[in-house]
């Protein structure tokens, strides 16, 4: 998912004075020095538009795609980032995003599967979202504004990811990546058009895979 663009969460800043406290982090920061930045898949690319394989070997190989998600991540200045989005078929993404409650959550999960929500706990959010596989472009998507998912980490031990508000939205938005969906597809034909239209007039900022 794409940095929060500047609409996005107007209302954390109600008073606009003191810059915001150190975020508090929960998972661990990566080491950078392993992974390789590759260019980012755009809408278009067979391989965002069909579900991605499961992963069935925990291996030395999904250590080294996951160091490179996360570069790529960076590079790109993302929040989340899928690995079809680096042209891998495969069911894994990667997250350095903060939530509404001043945490910063960083990791990766395999195999995602997204939980059922209780009928009490669907409060919609519709905040600003982006994608960098749909550069430069932004549209208000309503979404729940808590998810929780579960996998296995790199090692094949089940986890269990939850989050709030901005990064409830990143872990819905990656887990429907893996699945072949992007968030535009979730958008009226109309708001569909226009972030197609946004792309069209942006130039991104990072790398990416021409469409033939
Ligand atoms: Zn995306």
């Amino acid at each position: 998912m794409a940095e929060q663009h500047d609409h996005t969460h107007e209302h954390d800043h109600e008073h606009g004075e003191a810059p915001a406290a150190p975020l508090k982090v929960v998972g661990e920061e990566p080491d950078l020095s392993k992974g390789t930045a590759r260019p980012i898949t755009v809408v278009g690319n067979p391989v965002l538009h069909h579900e991605c394989k499961d992963v069935a070997a925990f291996d030395a190989g999904l250590s080294e795609l996951i160091d490179d998600m996360f570069v790529s991540m960076y590079a790109a200045e993302g929040v989340g980032l899928a690995a079809n989005q680096i042209g891998v078929d495969a069911k894994v993404f990667v997250y350095d995003c903060p939530d509404d409650e001043g945490v910063r959550h960083i990791g990766h999960v395999v195999n995602p599967v997204l939980e059922e929500l209780p009928a009490g706990r669907r409060v919609l959010d519709d905040s600003n979202e982006g994608c960098l596989s749909v550069p430069t472009a932004y549209a208000e998507l309503a979404r729940p504004d808590f998810a929780a998912v579960t996998g296995q980490d790199k090692d094949g031990n089940p986890v269990r990811v939850e989050g709030t508000g901005f990064f409830a939205r990143c872990l819905q938005h990656e887990t429907d990546h893996l699945y072949g969906q992007l968030y535009i597809d979730r958008l009226s034909k109309r708001d569909r058009k226009d972030a197609l239209r946004q792309m069209a007039e942006g130039t991104p900022k990072y790398a990416t895979v021409p469409n033939d």
